[in-house]
């Protein structure tokens, strides 16, 4: 059975965009096969941040992923600075990866662009990405698009630590591109993303989510209510492909394009469908809320069952690239 990584950046509440583009795949492959999910925490301090912050969002994120229905019984979940392997096998990787491979990455263009002065860490984000995967030797790796070019960039380095150490040691991960396609935010410009402000949160009372949905960016050409509309170009309609049952998909595409109703009955039925599928979330979320130690025991136990796999992993490369086979503490020296 392929075993399956991802990784998500604790940036504190989950949004709809990261549960339809990702979390709600998670929660369907980890039925099918074995599989690991990370909340990456190395990787989100390559932005500035505080340290109450950062550990505060790490569990708000841990939080959201059980409520959103990962089942520690199934997967692996647990958080990647409880597994100091991550980081011992990203520096071995930093060794084999060519500089110019690192520059060409489009999100280290981008963000390198919108900054004065650029730390390393987010040069080399994609070989800790590289080092999340292999060390679990996953086969597979749900992403969206964007994360494409990242993940070539784990089976270039795959490729060639197996070249020189241990042909055939590191699988090359495969995308598993998730079903739901970019999901875009309220604005109905950008991804949704908090950074952007355009998002709505998975456990968001119903009234804010009304609050943010009513005013939400629709077919810019349906100025007034009798003008038919086209669903395709409309932001609302691709959230009710994500949210409504198919038959009220239909009836949204015919009662837009016939201007049948106005944008308002429009996204209130998306309310309601959204309030279908977030309610039993927003419920789990509230026990898990008033019982904190299951939490973070449930992360205890996950890294305890990652850090097995991960220092398998690690006796292997150590011992193929000429080290002791784990560090004095592992050996029991000192
Ligand atoms: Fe969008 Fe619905 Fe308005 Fe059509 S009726 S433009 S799908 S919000």
């Amino acid at each position: 059975m392929p075993r399956i990584f991802s990784g998500i950046q604790p940036s504190g509440e989950l949004h709809v965009g990261n549960y339809l583009g990702a979390v709600k795949n998670w929660v369907e492959l980890q039925r099918l096969t074995p599989a690991v999910f990370c909340v990456v925490d190395y990787h989100a301090i390559t932005a500035p941040y505080e340290p109450e912050v950062l550990r505060a969002r790490r569990h708000e994120m841990a939080l959201g992923l059980l409520a959103a229905g990962i089942d520690p019984d199934l997967a692996t979940l647990f958080v990647q600075s409880d597994v100091p392997e991550h980081t011992e096998l990203a520096w071995i990787f930093n060794t084999v990866t060519p500089l110019g491979e690192l520059e060409r990455q489009t999100q280290y263009k981008e963000k390198s662009a919108r900054q004065e002065s650029v730390v390393a860490g987010i040069l080399n984000y994609p070989v800790l990405q590289a080092a999340d995967i292999l060390l679990y030797r996953a086969d597979q790796v749900p992403v969206g698009e964007d994360q494409l070019q990242h993940l070539e960039l784990s089976r270039v380095i795959a490729r060639r630590w197996n070249a020189q150490f241990g042909e055939g040691f590191f699988p090359e991960p495969q995308g598993l591109l998730t079903p739901t396609r970019r999901i875009m935010g309220l604005d109905g410009q950008a991804k949704m993303s908090k950074s952007m402000g355009n998002t709505i949160g998975m456990l968001e009372a119903p009234a804010d989510i009304w609050a943010k949905l009513r005013p939400a960016v629709t077919d810019p050409k349906r100025i007034k209510r009798t003008d038919p509309g086209t669903p395709e170009v409309c932001n609302i309609y691709h959230l009710h492909k994500a949210f409504s049952p198919e038959a009220t998909v239909a009836h949204v595409a015919q009662q837009c394009s016939t201007a049948g109703w106005g944008c308002i009955d429009c996204k209130k039925v998306l309310a309601e469908s959204i309030e279908v599928e977030l309610v039993p979330i927003r419920g789990r979320a509230e026990a898990l809320r008033a019982e904190p130690r299951r939490v973070t025991d449930t992360l205890a136990s996950g890294a305890s069952k990652a850090r097995a796999i991960a220092q398998e992993t690690m006796r292997e490369v150590r011992d193929r690239m000429g080290f002791a086979p784990g560090p004095a503490d592992v050996r029991g020296i000192g």
